[in-house]
């Protein structure tokens, strides 16, 4: 269940931490079309990574400048398509995408995406899997304005449930390099996408919003003589604690009689919307419904799939109630983000997670 207000809610406070940021909410993290619909209410700019979440956001009525294709991944046939659709903005890493972009989508607005080295790691994060490095960002923006392409500036992304404040200050002094690089050869950038990765509560507690936005506020402050217009991208941190995923225990087993530890296996698991709780980056706090005995004991706890690595917490001590029993319901909070999106289509037949959404107390839908 989705609380579409509590989105809307976190997206205001998101605008107001960050004034005269564009918010770029990125559709992956949970793309219902209501919850998308609400943010086009609220005024906000969307990122997206394909033809389908382009496709998406349009048909609920985003209009396509609000629409920025962040994804360094896309074939020429990608490109193609968000320009016929309208979309003006783009972000690349490197030079085969680039010069699909100038070929594809002429004049557009584009950015170099950096890639981060020695910043903070995050719960989740990206590895080198993408960006490019500040050379080879300058080179390929300069590179850009010869092509008739719009080099707009630089975006970065300090990794998702990015627990570290300074992470972003380490960024933007790697991308304020970037602008005074491309400002010897005669190019002047002026936009900074300082991405996603504002964490949220799960058993961890988050910086609080205001954390983020002073130290990403002081760091342009200090690394830009002029600060740049400023976008953000938050994923996680407008949806996931407007959800809650309801799940049901199916059975309790202990492997040996004497085993403190039991083995509760849910009937929602690692494919079925949980994927992030891989290598148990994200430990979902866990509430068990109804009345329970209040000693509680350790619980390794599993998926519903017939695959060996369906297992949500081994290492993670987690305890639950020792009344816990088959049928009973355990609520998963702040679940909201990468949930329904990760849900895989049929894996042992099991139906992809159902979202309803809800606003003001009512069901307004159900997919
Ligand atoms: C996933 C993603 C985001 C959102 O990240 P969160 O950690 O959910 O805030 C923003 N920008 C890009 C390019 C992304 O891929």
């Amino acid at each position: 269940m989705v609380d579409v207000d509590t989105v809307i809610d976190r997206y205001s406070e998101f605008a107001e931490a960050f004034p005269g940021a564009r918010v770029q909410y990125a559709v992956k993290a949970n793309p219902h079309p209501a919850v998308l619909r609400a943010l086009v209410g609220a005024g906000a700019a969307f990122d997206v990574a394909s033809p389908g979440e382009i496709d998406l956001c349009l048909k609920v009525g985003a209009r396509p400048e609000t629409l920025s294709y962040g994804n360094t991944i896309k074939k020429p046939a990608d490109v193609a398509h968000a320009h016929a659709a309208g979309i003006r903005e783009y972000t690349f890493d490197a030079r085969c995408d680039l010069d699909n972009i100038a070929r594809h989508a002429p004049g557009a607005q584009v950015s170099a995406r950096l890639l981060l080295e020695g910043g903070p790691d995050s719960v989740t994060p990206f590895g080198d899997k993408f960006g490019c490095n500040v050379d080879d960002a300058v080179r390929l923006l300069v590179r850009a304005a010869e092509t008739g392409l719009d080099p707009v500036g630089v975006s970065f992304h300090v990794g998702s449930q990015q627990l570290e404040p300074d992470a972003w200050d380490v960024a933007v002094a790697s991308a304020a390099k970037v602008f005074s690089g491309t400002a010897e050869h005669g190019v002047t950038l002026r936009r900074l996408n300082i991405g996603g990765g504002f964490g949220i509560s799960y058993i961890d507690t988050a910086p609080p919003m205001s954390a983020y936005a002073d130290t990403v506020l002081s760091a342009l402050h200090a690394h830009f003589p002029e600060p740049p217009e400023l976008v953000c991208e938050p994923g996680r941190a407008l949806v996931a604690e407007a959800g809650l995923i309801r799940g049901e225990v199916v059975v309790v087993s202990r492997k040996h009689p004497t085993d403190e530890h039991r083995w509760v296996y849910l009937d929602i698991g690692r494919y079925n919307g949980l994927a992030e709780t891989e290598n148990e980056a994200i430990a979902y706090r866990l509430v068990p419904v109804g009345e329970h005995s209040p000693e509680d004991g350790p619980v390794i706890i599993a998926g519903p799939t017939c695959d060996g690595d369906d297992v949500l917490y081994q290492r993670t001590p987690y305890r639950l109630p020792l009344s816990l029993r088959p049928g009973d319901r355990i609520d998963i909070l702040s679940s909201g983000a990468y949930t329904a999106s990760y849900s895989s289509v049929a894996f042992n037949g099991i139906e992809p997670l159902r979202t309803y959404c809800i606003s003001e107390g009512r069901l307004i839908s159900a997919e």
